[in-house]
C-alpha cells in the first residue's frame, strides 16, 4: 500500500554544504562511519544495449510525457493558489489521502535520470517543479498535497492514510535534486521543510511519537540522517532520531525476529534509516538492526524472486509455499531491499557472496520484470503474483500512482549504481550488466560488454592505464568460474567471494568472465516438495498462456529439457522461460516436484571453458575433463572433445549406486572407429564395470555388465560397429532382466535375461567417459554431447524422442 527512496553518491569525501562538484552532484560534508565501499556518482556509469537500458528508456521517456501542471494541481490548490490543470486520478487523485507522493518520486527519478545521462529536458522539469514548489510552501515550511490538518488527525489518534509516508516522498525528492543536480533551491525549500518536521515533533513526548510511529511514515528518518549528512546539523541528526521506532528496532537489535504480522514496507525503510543511523553516528546497534533485519527478511521472509510478504505483510518466518497469492512481492519491498542490501555492502564488502547474490536476485527476478516492456511508458506492477496461474498487472499514465508506480519509476533510473564500486584504488564489480564506467579523477574506464544472464560470460576491456585492485564478484551459484586476463586464466574464484587481480593495468586489456550456469530446483522452507526452477540467478516461470490454475502444477525434473534459446526449457507440453520476461500471459513460479528427485545427471558440455562438466539437472553431478579433453562444436551447442590419446570425463563416483534400472544416452561423433575404445565405462576397476563400446573384439557395438570380471559379463551386442564420422545417437536402458541397445532412436538389439544391475558394482569411483577400466584400451577419438543418465529405464520413445529432438 506503500513506499519510499533515496541515498546519493555521498560516501566518504568531505567538502562544504552545497559545494558542487564536476558533473552538478554535492558530496555531502560528513564522511560516513563504518564505510569500506563507496559508490560512483550515477554520472560515470552508462548502460550499454540490454534489458536494463531498454527499462531505463522506457521509465525516461514517461519523465518527459508527464505534465508538471497535473502534478502541482494539488499542491497548488492545497497552498491556495490558482490551478486549471486536470486532476490526477488513482493514488493522486484530489480525494486520496496519499497524493502528493508522486511528485517526490518523480523528482528523485528525473535527478537520477539527469545524472546518468546529462538530457537536458529533465534537469529543466525538475528545476521548473522544484521552483513551483517553493511558490507552494507555507510560511511554516509545510509543503503538501493535503491541507496540515492531515497531521492534527494522526497526532490526535483519527484515521488518516500515512501523510509522513508522503512528506518522506517529497522531502527524499528535493534532497536527491540538490544532490544530484546542484540546485539550491531544492536545498532551501528541503531545510524549510526539515524545520517544519522537527517543530511538529519537537511538540510532542517521546511517548507520543512512538505512538505516531504506528503509522506508516516511509523513510523520513533515512532522508533526515542523510540530510544531517550533508548539513552537519545536530538539529536534522535529531530530528531523524524521532523515527527511531522502538516497537520495531528493539526486538531487531536483540536479533529477534518479530516481523511476523506486521506490514513488510512499513518496516523496511526503518531498516534502512538504521544503517544510516550507523554511517552518520557509529552506533553498532543501529548497524545491528539493519544486519538483522536483513537477515530475517532474506533468509526467512523471502520467495525465490528475492520479494517478501503476502498481502503487504510478513508472515511466520519460512512460511512460503503455504503463502502464494495474488498479493505476493509488493514492488517496493524489493526497491526497499536492494536498497539496503547496497547500504550493508558499503559496510560490509567482504560478505559479497549473501549481499550482492540477494541483490541479484532481487534486482534480475523481480524489480526488472515489474516493468511492462510493451508500454512505451514504462508502467509498473504493484504485487508480483505467485500463485499458480497468476499474472502480472501494471499501471497507467495517470489513473493509478501506486506506491510501486512511484518507485518502480526510481527503479528505472539508478540501474547503473550497484554494478561498481571503489574503495582507493579498489574496484568492486558487483553486477554483470552492459555498462561502461569512467573512473572520475583517474583518467581510466572499463567498459563492461555481456548479454549476461542470456550467455554466461561478460569482458571488461580498460582503456587509460594505473593500478587497479580489481575485485571481481563469483556468486555462490555458479561452479567452475574462470578469469581471463587478456586471455592468460587467472586465479582461482571460489564461489561466494571475490576474485582479486592486483596489476597495473594497460589501455587495451581485457578480462574474460565466466560464471557457467546450472539449473536448480529450489525448495521452498515449509513444503520441500514445493520448488522453483532456477537457471544459474534466474528463476524460470512455466508460462501457461490464457489458462489459469486452480493448483500447483506437477513438474517431474527428468521431463525438463532445454530449447535452443537461451534460459529457456520445457517440461512436457510446458515452456519455462526467466520470469523477468514472463508477461501478459498466466504463469507458475512455483511447482509440485512429485518425486524426490531420482539419480540423474544431464551433461551439456556447454561451458565456454574450463574443466568442469556442469550437471544441468541441478542435482550437482558434475564432471571433471580430464587428460586434456576441450569443447568443440557438438550436436547442441558444445560438445566434449577427446583426442583419442589421453582425453576422457570423469563422472562423480556412486552415480548409479544402487541402481537397479537405468538409462545412459548421448549423442557421439567418432573420429575413429577403434576397437575396445569406450563411449562409457564405469566401475571399480577389471573386476566390477559396466561399459558400452562402439566396437568390440567381434566387431560390433556392445554393452556389458560385470561384477566377476571379463568372464561373467553380460552382454547386449548390436549387429554393427557404430559409424564413425556423423553425430549418432545411442542408448542402453536396463529395468528388469531387460537390457535395451538403441541407435539413432531405435532398438538395435536386446538382452532379456540381464540380471547384473548396478547395484551390484556397489559405490564405482571410476566412472569415465572416453576410458577403459582396462589399462591397455585405447582412448576414444570422439566428440560427445548431450550425456544423460537416469535411475530408471526411459521408454523406447522416450528414447525416439531424445533422438529425435536432438537432446
Ligand atoms: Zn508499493
Amino acid at each position: 500500500m506503500r513506499f519510499h527512496r533515496r541515498t546519493v553518491l555521498i560516501a566518504g569525501a568531505a567538502g562544504a554544504v552545497g559545494a558542487v562538484v564536476p558533473g552538478g552532484a554535492v558530496h555531502a560534508a560528513r564522511p560516513d562511519i563504518g564505510v569500506t565501499a563507496y559508490a560512483f556518482p550515477l554520472a560515470a556509469v552508462r548502460l550499454g544495449a540490454g534489458p536494463f537500458a531498454d527499462n531505463a528508456a522506457r521509465t525516461h521517456a514517461y519523465l518527459r510525457f508527464l505534465d508538471p501542471d497535473r502534478l502541482l494541481h494539488m499542491f497548488r490548490v492545497t497552498a491556495g493558489l490558482p490551478s486549471s490543470a486536470t486532476p490526477c486520478g488513482g493514488w493522486e487523485s484530489p480525494s486520496t489521502e496519499l497524493r502528493g507522493h508522486s511528485l517526490g518520486h518523480v523528482l528523485t527519478a528525473l535527478a537520477q535520470a539527469w545524472a546518468s545521462t546529462g538530457e537536458a529536458a529533465f534537469k529543466t522539469k525538475g528545476d521548473h517543479l522544484v521552483a513551483q514548489l517553493a511558490l507552494c510552501q507555507r510560511p511554516n515550511g509545510y509543503l503538501s498535497a493535503y491541507p496540515e490538518s492531515f497531521i492534527d488527525r494522526l497526532e490526535t489518534g483519527q484515521q488518516v492514510w500515512a501523510p509522513y509516508y508522503t512528506l518522506h516522498k517529497i522531502v527524499q525528492g528535493l534532497l536527491d535534486w540538490h544532490q544530484l543536480t546542484g540546485n539550491n533551491q531544492a536545498l532551501t525549500v528541503l531545510l524549510r521543510k526539515a524545520a517544519w518536521v522537527q517543530a511538529r515533533n519537537g511538540r510532542l513526548t517521546h511517548t507520543q511519537r512512538q505512538q505516531l510511529l504506528r503509522v506508516e511514515f516511509g523513510g523520513i528518518g533515512e532522508t533526515l540522517f542523510n540530510l544531517y549528512q550533508l548539513t552537519e546539523d545536530p538539529v536534522h541528526l535529531f530530528t531523524a532520531q524521532y523515527f527511531d521506532h522502538a516497537q520495531v528496532l528493539d526486538p531487531l537489535a536483540s536479533n529477534v525476529d518479530a516481523l511476523a504480522g506486521f506490514h513488510a514496507n512499513t518496516q523496511i525503510p526503518k531498516a534502512i534509516g538504521a544503517i544510516r543511523g550507523f554511517h552518520a553516528t557509529g552506533d553498532t546497534r543501529y548497524r545491528d538492526i539493519a544486519v538483522n533485519f536483513w537477515n530475517f527478511v532474506t533468509r526467512q521472509h523471502s520467495y525465490a524472486i528475492g520479494g517478501n510478504s503476502n498481502g503487504e505483510y510478513f508472515q511466520a518466518p519460512n512460511r512460503i509455499a503455504s503463502e502464494l497469492s495474488d498479493t505476493t512481492c509488493e514492488c517496493c519491498n524489493s526497491y526497499n531491499m536492494v536498497k539496503l542490501t547496497r547500504q550493508l555492502f558499503f559496510t560490509d564488502p567482504g560478505r559479497a557472496a549473501e549481499l550482492m547474490d540477494f541483490y541479484e536476485k532481487a534486482l534480475y527476478n523481480h524489480l526488472l520484470g515489474a516493468q511492462n516492456p510493451n508500454s512505451a511508458h514504462g508502467h509498473h506492477c504493484y504485487y508480483v503474483p505467485l500463485r499458480a496461474g497468476g499474472i502480472k498487472t501494471y499501471s497507467n499514465d495517470y489513473d493509478n500512482f501506486t506506491c510501486c508506480h512511484g518507485t518502480g519509476m526510481e527503479t528505472g533510473t539508478k540501474f547503473g549504481d550497484s554494478i561498481y564500486f571503489h574503495n582507493g584504488t579498489t574496484l568492486y564489480v558487483n553486477l554483470f550488466v552492459a555498462s561502461t564506467l569512467t573512473w572520475p579523477g583517474r583518467g581510466i574506464t572499463v567498459r563492461q560488454d555481456t548479454a549476461y544472464p542470456e550467455t554466461s560470460t561478460s569482458r571488461l576491456t580498460i582503456t587509460g592505464s594505473g593500478a587497479i585492485d580489481l575485485r571481481i564478484r563469483i556468486p555462490a551459484w555458479t561452479s567452475g568460474a574462470q578469469i581471463k586476463v587478456n586471455g592468460i586464466l587467472t586465479g582461482t574464484p571460489a564461489p561466494g567471494s571475490y576474485l582479486t587481480i592486483n596489476r597495473t593495468w594497460a589501455g587495451g586489456d581485457t578480462v574474460d568472465i565466466s560464471l557457467p550456469m546450472a539449473l536448480s530446483l529450489e525448495p521452498a522452507p515449509d513444503n520441500p516438495a514445493v520448488r522453483a526452477v532456477r537457471h544459474g540467478p534466474i528463476v524460470l516461470a512455466g508460462q501457461f498462456g490464457a489458462t489459469n490454475l486452480s493448483a500447483l502444477p506437477t513438474l517431474d525434473p527428468s521431463s525438463l529439457w532445454a530449447t535452443t534459446t537461451p534460459l529457456e526449457y520445457t517440461a512436457g507440453s510446458v515452456l519455462l522461460r526467466p520470469f523477468y520476461k514472463t508477461h501478459g500471459q498466466r504463469y507458475s513460479v512455483y511447482w509440485n516436484v512429485a518425486a524426490t528427485v531420482a539419480t540423474e545427471a544431464r551433461y551439456p558440455f556447454d561451458e565456454p571453458s574450463g574443466t568442469v562438466a556442469i550437471d544441468a539437472t541441478g542435482n550437482g553431478w558434475n564432471g571433471v575433463l580430464a587428460g586434456g579433453a576441450t569443447r568443440t562444436a557438438g550436436r547442441n551447442g558444445s560438445a566434449v572433445l577427446l583426442n583419442g590419446g589421453s582425453g576422457y570425463v570423469s563422472l562423480p563416483a556412486g552415480i548409479l549406486a544402487g541402481a537397479t534400472a537405468f538409462t545412459i544416452a548421448t549423442w557421439v561423433r567418432l573420429d575413429a572407429a577403434t576397437t575396445w575404445t569406450r563411449i562409457f565405462d564405469f566401475g571399480s576397476g577389471t573386476g566390477a564395470n559396466m561399459f558400452l563400446t562402439p566396437r568390440s573384439g567381434s566387431g560390433t557395438a556392445r554393452y556389458a555388465i560385470t561384477s566377476g570380471g571379463a568372464g561373467a559379463e553380460q552382454r547386449i551386442d548390436a549387429p554393427a560397429a557404430l559409424p564413425a564420422g556423423a553425430w549418432t545417437h545411442v542408448a542402453v536402458t536396463h529395468t528388469g532382466n531387460l537390457g535395451v541397445l538403441y541407435v539413432n532412436g531405435s532398438e538395435v538389439a536386446r538382452n532379456t535375461a540381464l540380471t547384473v544391475r548396478p547395484s551390484a558394482l556397489g559405490v564405482t569411483g571410476q566412472n569415465w567417459i572416453g576410458r577403459s577400466q582396462y589399462a591397455g584400451d585405447p582412448y576414444l577419438a570422439a566428440a560427445v554431447d548431450s550425456f544423460r543418465v537416469h535411475g530408471r529405464a526411459l521408454s523406447a520413445a522416450e528414447i525416439a524422442q531424445l533422438h529425435a529432438t536432438g537432446q
